[in-house]
């Protein structure tokens, strides 16, 4: 009797077990991901502009994997790679922003701590070189989580005597390339409202575990290309584009933003986890699959032990992960 109970006992466990998706049971020393945004579409990139992409991806993560592999905190990790991928003129966030319906670049950024949910924010800054550095200081420096336009510009004034904030004209922003897609927006609009919402493209974000057990996240971008003036999208939004917490994970959101402020798409990856136990993956594939529409966008999270995962339902997401184990992931198509 005793020996078929312990069987019964093993079966029942050993078809749980296998049914669980994959989770390691061990934290990770730390781990790192990054995305240069929903809307790629790689089918249309010839070899040179994929080559482009995947070393842009590469040289970002790696700055953030060895901060993070030196013993750095997730919080510069996070801060640090967004730098680089906003002065890359590749991106749609610091250099090579979208431009807006008046032919002009408002930015928008957001950082996260996990480890205390302290967070901040910028909206529709026009002259900050990086807005991930001043989204921190707001974080750090002020009570507030989110300052936007004006106040954000004198915010960033007040804190002239911090080297990370750099000030720029509104030009600098501006590539070939960006208002080629502005006027090829502007003429497609005349034809049909919605096409401005399918030119998004090249926002960044970056999700971190660190050695000490904290995870970051990030987000920095120049909006939907042709957006109104004064529109704040997701990135922005701690809960909608970019969300932390050490319980469970660290999200950073890319696509239309106006879906991902709806449904609260990132914090949704953190309440799918701590209140139904679901699994990073499992939360990212019911949110791109379930919950936005198709082609909306995607999104990159890492949970407290060091699983990444990537998930969109556009065509294409630029992104990239690396983690203590050695591994290293490069992909642009969906
Ligand atoms: N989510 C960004 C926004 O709506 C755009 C993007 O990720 O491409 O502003």
């Amino acid at each position: 009797m005793f020996f078929r109970l312990l069987f019964a006992w093993m079966l029942v466990t050993v078809t749980l077990t296998t049914n669980l998706p994959a989770q390691r049971p061990e934290k990770l020393d730390y781990a790192i991901a990054i995305h240069g945004g929903a809307g790629l579409e790689p089918d249309k990139l010839n070899a040179d502009q994929k080559q482009a992409q995947e070393a842009a991806l590469r040289k970002a993560l790696d700055v953030g994997r060895r901060i993070l592999a030196d013993g750095g905190t997730a919080l510069d990790a996070v801060e640090q790679t967004i730098r680089v991928l906003e002065d890359d003129p590749l991106y749609n966030a610091g250099k090579g922003a979208v431009f807006n319906s008046a032919g002009e670049h408002e930015l928008d950024a957001s950082i996260m701590d996990g480890a205390n949910l302290q967070a901040g924010a910028v909206a529709g800054v026009t002259t900050v070189k990086n807005p991930i550095s001043l989204a921190r200081l707001v974080m750090t420096e002020t009570r507030h989580v989110l300052l936007q336009g004006g106040g954000a510009e004198k915010f960033a004034d007040e804190m002239h005597d911090q080297p990370q904030i750099a000030r720029v004209p509104n030009e600098y922003f501006s590539t070939e390339a960006r208002r080629q897609d502005w006027q090829a927006a502007v003429e497609k609009e005349k034809e049909r409202q919605k096409q401005a919402n399918k030119n998004r493209m090249g926002t960044v974000g970056c999700v971190a575990l660190d050695k000490h057990g904290n995870l970051a996240a990030g987000t920095s971008t120049g909006g939907l290309t042709n957006k109104k003036w004064g529109r704040v999208g997701d990135s922005p939004i701690i809960g909608a584009g970019t969300y932390a917490n050490n319980e469970t994970c660290a999200v950073s959101c890319t696509g239309t933003g106006e879906y991902f402020i709806r449904n609260c798409i990132a914090f949704h990856v953190h309440a799918l986890m701590a209140y139904q136990g679901k699994t990073v993956d499992e939360a990212l594939v019911y949110l791109t699959e379930k919950v936005l529409e198709p082609d909306i966008g995607g999104l990159i999270a890492v949970d407290h032990l060091g699983n990444i995962s990537m998930h969109t339902n556009t065509p294409g997401m630029a992104r990239a992960a690396a983690d203590s184990t050695g591994k290293v992931e490069v992909k642009l198509a969906r």
